[in-house]
């Protein structure tokens, strides 16, 4: 056996995953990343920043937001509160090498090949044994691209290293939620006229997910982008697009509610990622377009693939924010020990710190925010 175990993927998934596993005694780890380590981040556009601010409170038990490692933080890093897709990959870069982590860059995992009891990977360059595989393979590398006739004519938001390189003077944004409005803040700041078509109303929600509204950043720099370029933004929302046609000189939009839109320039859409699953979907369950995880977020159909990162669905809720996948190191590296036959480990600290979160109920039912408009607060989760 070359290795114990073998993540795919050196993001923050990869890279913080197998800290856990080295504080639940594994090291015997390889990380394998078809790039180089955080390049996701590096491939945002320029203007980006993470949503989730990042704040150095560690020595209180409250690990920054985006921090991989209980005692690490990006704020402290780069002394900033958002930062930017390469300062962040530059943590992460920061990260591996203190912790002298075995990572081998540009080694795109091609194939995965179960035995009896074991993985075989072949890559670009190798071929590896190891009993245990992490897919922490990330969702950056899988818009989606074809959910309506015509998708093809649009360019995708993740397609941008800068949103200086977009030459017209109006963009018409498909998709109102984070990287819709992101888009639509740059774009305004750079004096184009926008017109977004969203299919639900992101900017007026109210939900005690964060997931599922703007982030308090966004809707901030939004405001902030309709007052400093007055009647350059209008935002359609409840308007799904069915249908997109590319004439000679225009592009026409055409919505559910039978409006019809034309844009000299090629549509923007930003309508998120496909599953980072999505080059191993056959080694998951799947139910529509949700995989489907064990408890400990193992593949219900091959023992010894578990998932790590935004893709991760557990009672119906989407872990997608840093903070919420990094909750499942611990789970994973303490199953994928006891697996192995490694004493148990002590793991107290992790749980503290919000890295081993096994208590779904917690953070697949929050109740816990304050509606702003109620005189008392709601009830603690
Ligand atoms: C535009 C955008 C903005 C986001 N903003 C935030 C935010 O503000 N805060 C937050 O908490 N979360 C945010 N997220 C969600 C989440 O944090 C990111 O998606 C994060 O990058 C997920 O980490 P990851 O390690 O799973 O994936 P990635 O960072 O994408 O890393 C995956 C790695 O796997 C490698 N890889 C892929 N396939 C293979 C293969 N076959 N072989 C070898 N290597 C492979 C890739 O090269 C890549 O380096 C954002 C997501 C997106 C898309």
């Amino acid at each position: 056996m070359d290795f114990e175990v073998i993540i795919v993927g050196a993001g923050p998934a990869g890279i913080g995953c197998s800290l856990s596993l080295r504080r639940a005694g594994i090291e015997n780890v390889l990380i394998l990343d078809a790039d180089k380590i955080g390049s996701s981040f590096r491939r945002w556009p320029e203007q980006m920043r993470l949503i989730t601010p990042s704040f150095h409170s560690n020595p209180f038990y409250i690990t920054d937001l985006n921090a991989i490692t209980p005692t690490t933080s990006p704020a402290d890093f780069v002394q900033k509160e958002h930062l930017s897709g390469h300062e962040y990959a530059d943590y992460l870069n920061a990260v591996s090498v203190y912790y002298e982590l075995n990572v081998r860059q540009n080694e795109k995992v091609l194939q995965i090949n179960p035995g009896l009891d074991s993985y075989t990977l072949k890559t670009e360059k190798k071929v590896y044994k190891c009993k245990i595989v992490v897919w922490a393979g990330g969702e950056f590398s899988h818009p989606k691209t074809g959910s309506f006739p015509g998708a093809e004519h649009c360019v995708h938001s993740s397609a941008f290293r800068t949103w200086e390189d977009y030459k017209g003077d109006e963009a018409l944004i498909i998709g109102g939620y984070e990287s819709g409005i992101d888009a639509t803040c740059h774009l305004a700041n750079l004096k184009k006229r926008i017109l977004l078509l969203s299919n639900g109303e992101p900017w007026n929600a109210d939900h005690t997910d964060p997931s599922e509204l703007l982030s308090p950043f966004t809707r901030d720099r939004l405001l902030g982008a309709m007052k400093n370029n007055p009647g350059s933004v209008m935002l359609h929302g409840n308007t799904t697009v069915t249908q997109v046609n590319r004439l000679s000189d225009c592009y026409i939009v055409e919505t559910e509610n039978g409006d019809v839109f034309d844009t000299k320039h090629r549509p923007i859409i930003a309508n998120g990622f496909e599953s980072a699953l999505t080059p191993i979907k056959e080694f998951f369950e799947w139910k529509g377009s949700q995989p489907q995880f064990t408890d400990e977020d193992e593949s219900t159909l091959h023992p010894g693939i578990f998932y790590s990162g935004p893709s991760l669905v557990q009672r119906g809720s989407k872990f997608c924010f840093i903070y919420k996948f990094r909750a499942r190191f611990g789970v994973i590296a303490l199953t994928i020990a006891k697996r192995l036959g490694y004493p148990e480990p002590h793991l107290e600290d992790d749980r503290k710190r919000g890295f081993l979160v096994d208590d779904l109920e917690c953070c697949t039912n929050c109740e816990c925010a304050v509606d702003s408009e109620a005189e008392t607060v709601g009830s603690e989760s």
